[in-house]
């Protein structure tokens, strides 16, 4: 979406979970973790915004390994700021997320809610936040955090098709989609005795397209000494019994669940209010319904898990 709107990109990946492959060819891949950032950013090769979408994403497992979220998330991000800094790069796009509120006092959830993070992928997140609130101020930063809620979908246009490729998989969906497609036996249902309407956790999906233009959004309404934040969901919540109906409803496949513990740190709901991102950003959803995104990641999936065209 960068390319089509005349921007030039370069990404800076060292593939530890990427795919070399997801790359559009007009960009250029620079080999490096997140934190070398500098010796890319320098002050002479005049970068005038940088996207910060790297992080360490799964919930449950920053709760058994904390250590390597809090540098992977953490202190990467507070070395990508200093290296913008220095090379005096105008603008940031921070990736940060709904886990920032951990079990909300309101729903749905404005930005201003309150942050207490139940796991520690939220927290790491919400540090850089708050690292980039006074960078804006001090150092005249244009700050932008985008706090994303469940990621879905797939880009597809034309011959480009993206989605999920996480490996080890531990999202809802694209599991679910591996149950139907019967690569997986039986989806492990992560507790059924929430306070909800079916005992399982409620989330809000936002298609990855919506998503990505967001970014675009953001970048034209950064304003130099402001950290602006906004949520990015679709206001509708989910059950986990209602994505997997979904996902069946989609697939024409059963998808057969089993009961399992709670996962330690899932927050019961989340559920975004947008109105701050459609307002300033002018942000519309073009793919709101869960059906849409399922049937998108469905559509990948087939295309380049199982290779169906
Ligand atoms: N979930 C589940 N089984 C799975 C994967 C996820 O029951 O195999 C549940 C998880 O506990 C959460 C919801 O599905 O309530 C969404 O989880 P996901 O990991 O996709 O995203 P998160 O909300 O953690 O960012």
């Amino acid at each position: 979406m960068l390319l089509d709107n005349g921007h030039d990109v370069t990404v800076l990946d060292d593939l530890r979970t990427g795919h070399l492959a997801a790359l559009a060819p007009e960009a250029t891949h620079v080999d490096l973790p997140v934190h070398e950032a500098a010796r890319v950013l320098t002050p002479e090769a005049g970068f005038d915004g940088v996207l910060h979408l790297a992080a360490l994403i799964a919930a449950g497992e920053s709760m058994v390994r904390p250590e390597l979220y809090w540098h992977a998330n953490t202190v990467s991000s507070i070395a990508l700021i200093d290296a913008v800094r220095a090379a005096r790069v105008p603008r940031l796009i921070f990736s940060s997320t709904a886990a920032v509120y951990g079990n909300p006092t309101e729903l749905p959830i404005p930005e201003t809610a309150v942050k207490a993070p139940t796991n520690t992928y939220g927290a790491t997140k919400l540090a850089v936040d708050l690292a980039l609130t006074s960078e804006a101020i001090a150092h005249d930063l244009a700050a932008v955090s985008l706090r994303y809620f469940n990621v879905a979908g797939a880009y597809l246009r034309g011959d480009v098709a993206l989605g999920e490729r996480h490996d080890p998989e531990t999202h809802l969906i694209p599991i679910a989609l591996d149950v139907a497609a019967d690569r997986r036996e039986k989806l492990q249902l992560f507790g059924d005795d929430y306070p909800t309407v079916d005992g399982t956790c409620v989330r809000d999906y936002i298609h990855v397209a919506d998503l990505a233009r967001a970014h675009l959004l953001a970048l034209s309404a950064a304003v130099p000494g402001r950290h602006r934040i906004y949520n990015l969901g679709n206001g509708n919540g989910f059950t986990v019994k209602q994505v997997v109906d979904v996902v069946r409803e989609v697939t024409g496949h059963p998808v057969p669940v089993e009961v399992s513990p709670r996962r330690e740190g899932d927050p019961v709901e989340l559920v975004a209010s947008s109105a701050l991102a459609r307002e300033e950003l002018g942000w519309t959803p073009e793919k709101p319904t869960l059906h849409d995104m399922v049937g998108d990641a469905w559509a990948f999936y087939r295309a380049h898990v199982l290779g169906q065209r």
